[in-house]
């Protein structure tokens, strides 16, 4: 059978997955310590050691990857290098892990960053159902905010790297808040988990908190999803999240502008239904999120009110490993 392999490392773990030639998802995925703080080489050992027990697994022993699909949660550039280990161990800072990878496994292999391969099997899914787009751009919400641009069916790659829309500036008023990246006011300063800690934050020094997110904004910014998803949420964590939103929608309007997309995708943690949630509370949360979004969108050109705004379709919990793959599908193929 043929088969391509797609793998998400990360500080912690690297995922390994199987895709068909037709682009379905072979078996189940593993997952595997990534040893990335020893560095490089020791995750491909990881990797080499991991594949022929997953072959083996789903009964394809007899023939390798046709070609390897990888991800890493750093700054990319088109040729592989993995630019600024941000995310990952301080020893990765430019290797260029595609050809280490290639020469590892003896298979053609492609790097992405790991926000553009979740983009990428988004998209994938999409196109096989026809609700893809030329123009597309995708925030994946987590403990920072991802993004990432497909034009053509392609990730939109310059010189450097690809697109970091989480640093898209957001805020520029007095509250604005220092950013991972150095700058001040990034979108992932808001529209995040360590956005949602920095608000809650501000409302506590102003003493504009319930009790139930009072102490370390950290632990109280994990509640608020969950809080969020109740028949009816506090006044205090609707506008909390009406902020997040603000900012998604405040970078989008920036980028729609920027690179006139026509499809607008959010996915990731702020997804995801908590265990405790009826489905009509869980769909309000998600409505009202792309109301608020849609609602900065529509502050500027009216052309921007066609842009769909939508939610991630594709279902699977970690899509990055198979975005991967699929990406070296296309690479081989198209
Ligand atoms: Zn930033």
């Amino acid at each position: 059978m043929q088969h391509f392999l797609g793998v998400d490392i990360g500080a912690s773990t690297v995922k390994l997955g199987l895709i068909d030639a037709d682009g379905a998802i072979v078996g189940s995925r593993h997952d595997y310590d990534s040893e990335a703080s020893g560095g490089p080489q020791a995750t491909m050992r990881v990797i080499a050691d991991a594949l022929p027990r997953l072959l083996d697994e789903n009964g394809i022993s007899d023939a390798p990857p046709i070609a390897v699909g990888a991800c890493s949660p750093t700054p990319v550039s088109a040729d592989g290098l993995c630019v600024y280990p941000t995310n990952i161990d301080a020893s990765w800072e430019g290797v260029n892990v595609k050809e280490l990878l290639s020469e590892t496994l003896d298979v053609p292999a492609y790097l992405l960053n790991d926000g553009d391969a979740a983009a990428y099997r988004e998209y994938a899914v999409r196109r096989a159902q026809g609700r893809a787009s030329d123009g597309m751009v995708q925030f994946i919400t987590g403990t920072g905010l991802g993004g990432s641009i497909i034009v053509n069916g392609e990730v939109f790659a310059g010189p450097g790297v690809t697109a970091e829309l989480g640093h898209v500036v957001t805020d520029t008023s007095s509250d604005a808040d220092r950013c991972g990246c150095g700058a001040t006011g990034c979108a992932e300063t808001r529209a995040s988990l360590t956005g949602l800690a920095n608000i809650v934050r501000h409302r506590g020094e102003r003493g504009q908190l319930p009790e139930e997110l009072a102490g370390e904004p950290r632990l109280a910014a994990r509640k608020l999803r969950a809080l969020g998803q109740v028949p009816d949420p506090l006044p205090v964590v609707r506008d909390i999240w009406k902020e997040y939103f603000t900012h998604i929608g405040l970078a989008a309007r920036t980028v729609a502008n920027t690179v006139g997309c026509d499809l607008i995708v959010i996915s990731g943690g702020a997804q995801e239904r908590e265990a405790h949630a009826d489905e009509a509370s869980w769909r309000r949360f998600l409505d009202e999120g792309i109301e608020t979004i849609k609602g900065e969108l529509h502050r500027s050109f009216p052309h921007l009110r066609r842009i769909r705004v939508e939610w991630a379709i594709d279902q699977l919990a970690d899509s990055a490993a198979y975005g991967a793959a699929a990406y070296a599908r296309h690479a081989v193929n198209d």
